[in-house]
């Protein structure tokens, strides 16, 4: 097993750790040419619009798309999430999402209220209790597709979600010291 940490801006260097943490092998991914020996991406937080520039001048959309298609499982955080997503509400006008999750996700949406927080969440599917989610100008996950599973939800508003071999959470799972969510990704989404 092989996860790959897209690492051109955001909290790449946190997911690294927490899956070295589980004995997973992770490595921070700067070229396209380095997607093709993963089983697994993580598409981190950050700024997703400074992400998805860095994506298109990197020439990471077609890459990505493709090796997705071909059996790469890919693993959204927050503008993570934003990127992979179907739709984009609030978007800068021209960003570009990579558009293979059937879900329509609004930018910043808890941040009209509070611009960060952290929540205890029911997350579908983990044992030991409920999962702390920390989060950081976060978007929500507005619409789901018929095959999107929701993992979590805050307040009414679905937080984290499934499809097959990809996963969104508008969360940051690896700034909380659990490894739970990292071990759910790696033995059930990259599995799958
Ligand atoms: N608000 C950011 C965006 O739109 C996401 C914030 C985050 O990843 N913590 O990209």
């Amino acid at each position: 097993m092989h996860i790959g940490v897209l690492a051109l801006q955001g909290a790449f260097r946190e997911h690294i750790v927490m899956f070295e943490s589980l004995g997973v092998r992770a490595t921070a991914i700067r070229m396209p040419s380095q997607l093709a020996e993963l089983n697994g991406l993580v598409i981190p937080g950050g700024e997703s619009t400074a992400i998805a520039k860095l994506m298109l001048s990197y020439g990471f959309y077609d890459p990505i798309r493709q090796h997705h298609s071909a059996g790469l499982a890919i693993w959204g955080t927050c503008a993570g999430a934003i990127l992979i997503a179907r739709e984009i509400l609030d978007a800068v006008p021209g960003q570009e999402s990579l558009g293979l999750m059937d879900i329509t996700v609004r930018r910043n949406a808890f941040g009209r209220q509070v611009d960060s927080f952290e929540a205890d969440l029911d997350f579908a599917h983990l044992e030991d209790g409920t999962f702390r989610g920390v989060f950081i100008r976060a978007p929500w996950i507005e619409e789901l597709g018929a095959d999107v599973e929701p993992l979590a939800s805050h307040e009414g508003m679905v937080v984290a979600a499934r499809q097959g071999d990809l996963m969104a959470t508008a969360f940051h799972p690896e700034l909380t010291g659990d490894p739970r969510v990292h071990r759910f990704f790696a033995e059930h989404v990259v599995a799958s």
